[in-house]
């Protein structure tokens, strides 16, 4: 497997982007996707009574793809940005995994998707934002179920302490990465889901979060055998040394 480590620092104020840009944008794309009824009526119909090319008819097509992808961006950066509140506790990441576990095991049960959990019992806590953190799990989760729909499988989710850090794994048997998508994987809009699956927005909105509490992600991924992603986060204790230490 090939494991490659995604540096920080890029995104780390992405989710206070995001909602300008989709305000900005969601009005015109609204318009555009849901008024413009004759775009379907000319590519149901029209074309061909008017006697048009297929070049207009691809071209309308493109229109309505494109738009409708443009759509569910937006949708997707407002409702994170709705949903985020950036407020940091102390919590323990534990709790979270089982609450995302209970929130996922219909969509798990649908796809033929078993759920372990290997959660450590001596976990430190960590100080994070649980709203962002619910981002990061649900994003991985999700993308995990996403990569195993077609032939079912297994998703374990396990924990452990590293030292003075928090490590979590989120592991799928689904279809894996190709070595040639990996170094995309984090770029916000990358995607290999068609419209009205995928955004490519989910890992670029992990990458800020764990970036911003000083974490890291990586990804050890195999085609055909399945993918894992490796969150690690300071624990709280350790968060709460190095603020002291940058203060003095
Ligand atoms: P989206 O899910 O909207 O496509 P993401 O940023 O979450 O956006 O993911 C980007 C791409 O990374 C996906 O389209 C997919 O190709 C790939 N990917 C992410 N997680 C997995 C996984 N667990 N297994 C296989 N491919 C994955």
């Amino acid at each position: 497997m090939n494991e490659q480590v995604i540096e920080a620092g890029r995104l780390a104020s992405l989710g206070e982007l995001a909602a300008g840009i989709a305000h900005e944008i969601n009005n015109p794309v609204a318009i555009m996707v849901e008024e413009a009824g004759w775009i379907h009526d000319l590519l149901d119909e029209g074309l061909d009574k008017e006697g048009n090319t297929d070049e207009t008819r691809r071209a309308l097509t493109q229109i309505r793809t494109q738009g409708s992808r443009c759509r569910e961006i937006t949708h997707k950066l407002l409702s994170f940005a709705r949903m985020i509140d950036p407020t940091v506790v102390e919590m323990q990441l534990n709790d979270m995994v089982e609450e995302i576990v209970g929130l996922s095991s219909q969509r798990a049960r649908f796809a033929n998707v078993q759920v372990e959990t290997e959660l450590a019992d001596d976990l430190p806590t960590i100080a994070a934002s649980p709203s962002e953190m619910q981002q990061v799990l649900l994003n991985l989760v999700n993308n995990a179920v996403d990569a195993m729909e077609k032939e079912g499988g297994t998703l374990t989710i396990t924990t452990r302490r590293d030292r003075d850090d928090v490590l979590m794994t989120v592991a799928d048997t689904g279809c894996g990465i190709p070595r040639a998508n990996i170094q995309r994987l984090f770029d916000p809009f990358f995607t290999t889901k068609p419209v009205g699956k995928g955004t490519g927005l989910g890992l670029s909105i992990i990458y800020g979060i764990i970036n911003k509490m000083k974490g890291e992600i990586s990804v050890n991924s195999a085609v055909d055998m399945g993918t894992a992603f490796t969150v690690r986060i300071p624990s709280a204790a350790s968060a709460q040394a190095e603020e002291r230490r940058k203060k003095e």
